[in-house]
């Protein structure tokens, strides 16, 4: 008998799991960091709920010379800790250094979603990305899996871009996504599919 593959969440950062920084500033140490009321409980019943999870974030402060890929990957070593006493760490953490519209890991090029789903094995049709800008979801659909919106803080200014990019789901956090996304990832794989 085939084994369903897994599905997924992949999960943007800033304005997602953590509170966003005003415009055209950078979180770049983990005492900025914070988590977003209600993230860590969310990921802990995704994880549950058997699906991987991947961290998917667009980090030009190292581009833009504003942190080095060593502080980057620090803050994510302390967001995996924070999240493993939880039960919710990530499996994967992918972040894209660039400027470069170009650069294929660059949201919303799906360059990272791509590699999680390779690298952790994933039925793409069970995956969901879940983000707060338009650019999340346009990542998401160019991945072909299924896109929320989450709107937090964000919404007055996002609103419009992301009603446009046409998410298939939008919430106001992660923590209200929850059971829409354990519904649209669970196993969908018929006999011999
Ligand atoms: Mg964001």
């Amino acid at each position: 008998m085939r084994q369903a593959r897994r599905g997924g969440v992949f999960l943007d950062r800033d304005g997602t799991i953590g509170v966003a920084p005003p415009p055209g500033e950078f979180v770049t140490r983990w005492e900025e960091f914070r988590f977003l009321p209600g993230a860590i409980d969310a990921l802990a019943r995704l994880k549950a709920a058997g699906l991987a999870l991947a961290l998917v974030t667009n980090q030009s402060c190292i581009a833009r010379g504003l942190a080095s890929v060593a502080e980057v990957e620090a803050v994510h070593e302390a967001v995996q800790r924070a999240l493993r006493r939880a039960g919710a760490a990530f499996d994967r953490i992918y972040f894209s250094p660039s400027l470069d519209p170009e650069d294929p890991d660059r949201k919303p090029r799906p360059g990272m979603i791509e590699r999680g789903l390779a690298e952790l094995g994933l039925d793409r049709r069970r995956c969901v990305m879940v983000g707060d800008s338009a650019r999340d979801v346009e990542a998401g659909r160019a991945a072909g899996v299924a896109t929320v919106l989450v709107t937090g803080e964000t919404y007055a200014h996002e609103m419009e871009r992301a009603r446009a990019a046409g998410s298939d789901a939008t919430f106001l956090t992660l923590a209200d996504a929850v059971d829409w996304i354990i519904e649209r990832t669970a196993g969908r794989v018929e006999n011999g599919a």
